[in-house]
């Protein structure tokens, strides 16, 4: 078996994993079932308001309630699920009735994938039973997935690859083909918020100013794949970071912006959205001046409204532009936000443009 590229930018060696694929694709919904971990690895990469934090967030909104779960998978289409953590066999009622709510609403067909530390032979059976489509463990060592393939699930492990960690990567290849194990993911390993300091500590560098990804991480997952593309029987599949940023979220905000947009909202290339906002007008007055816009300019209903969250008038990019040029006393901007359940807004352009210099934040 010879080292390919994807289309996706990640090598592989035999197939990509079932999880990847949908991942790349945008079509997983990221489903983070606890901040709550045993280990405390080094590298982690979860941020502060995560970590340790028993917390539930379905992609980036907070959730309470199954109801919420399956109207962010509605909203994105999701075609499969990825259960994160922290490690969320630490909070195992909760994975078993997310996991049976995704396959009795969303379909056996929706594909879940739960990354985890350890399971004893009865969870591990539960989770069969309840229709797991794919299990990866985060561990240095082959058992938790001798116990976890003995019970029939289709089994991985997923890694960071460690530049200097050649030896231990090799020898725990040969251990996991010993035992059935199906695949292994590595990913590139990068810096965050939370592990920066221990990562500096360690020798660690950035691998470019540009990039938050460890130098030398992606050199030392080529040459495991080069390895084992002539010593092992494995599927090998390396993720560096450029794909999960530039290609998986990217993907992921397309699929969501498209069913998230109203209609006086387009969609840039990115996946972000971009409108025409209308401020400077009281709360109470936002209803009628909507109605005064729409008779003297003849603007279809559809396409202005009121965001009475944020207290100002929304329309199309280019009815605001035009607005911008005629109405006085208002004030009008081009704002492009993600299309996420926050809608975090990242530029904010004030209008007419001929009198504006783009500003963001
Ligand atoms: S297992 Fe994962 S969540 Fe837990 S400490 Fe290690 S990297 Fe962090």
């Amino acid at each position: 078996m010879a080292v390919r590229k994807t289309k996706f930018g990640s090598f592989v060696v035999g197939e990509m994993p079932e999880g990847c694929r949908l991942c790349v694709r945008g079509a997983k919904l990221v489903l983070f079932l606890t901040g709550l971990c045993r280990l405390s690895c080094f590298y982690c990469p979860l941020s502060s308001l995560r970590r340790g934090k028993d917390v539930v967030y379905a992609n980036e909104r907070p959730i309470r309630s199954s109801r919420e779960l399956l109207e962010e998978a509605e909203l994105m289409d999701a075609l499969g699920t990825g259960i994160t953590g922290g490690d969320p066999s630490l909070r195992f009622r909760r994975l078993l009735r997310y996991l049976r709510v995704l396959k009795e609403e969303l379909g056996p067909g929706h594909h879940v994938h739960l990354y985890c530390t350890e399971l004893s032979r009865e969870r591990l059976r539960r989770l069969k039973e309840e229709g797991l489509d794919e299990i990866r463990f985060h561990a240095w060592s082959p058992e938790p997935v001798r116990r976890a393939v003995e019970v029939g699930l289709n089994t991985g492990v997923e890694l960071p690859s460690l530049p200097g960690s050649f030896r231990t990567l090799t020898r725990l290849l040969k251990d996991l083909e010993e035992v059935g194990c199906s695949f292994v993911n590595l990913n590139e390993l990068e810096f965050s918020e939370t592990n920066s300091q221990e990562l500096r500590r360690r020798g660690f560098r950035l691998k470019s100013d540009t990039s938050v990804a460890v130098k030398g991480s992606e050199e030392l997952a080529l040459r495991v794949l080069e390895w084992a593309s002539e010593n092992t029987e494995l599927d090998l599949h390396y993720c560096p970071s450029r794909l999960k940023d530039g290609v998986q979220l990217r993907n992921r905000l397309k699929r969501r912006a498209r069913r998230v947009a109203r209609p006086y909202e387009a969609l840039t290339p990115e996946g972000l959205l971009v409108k025409g906002v209308i401020t400077g007008i009281p709360r109470e007055r936002l209803e009628g001046e909507r109605r005064r816009l729409r008779r003297k300019y003849g603007i279809p209903p559809e396409l202005i409204s009121v965001n009475g969250r944020r207290g100002r008038l929304e329309t199309s990019p280019e009815i605001a532009e035009e607005l911008s040029e005629v109405e006085e006393g208002l004030r009008f901007f081009w704002v492009e936000s993600y299309p996420t359940f926050e809608g975090m807004e990242v530029t904010v352009i004030p209008l007419p443009l001929r009198s504006s210099a783009g500003r963001e934040r």
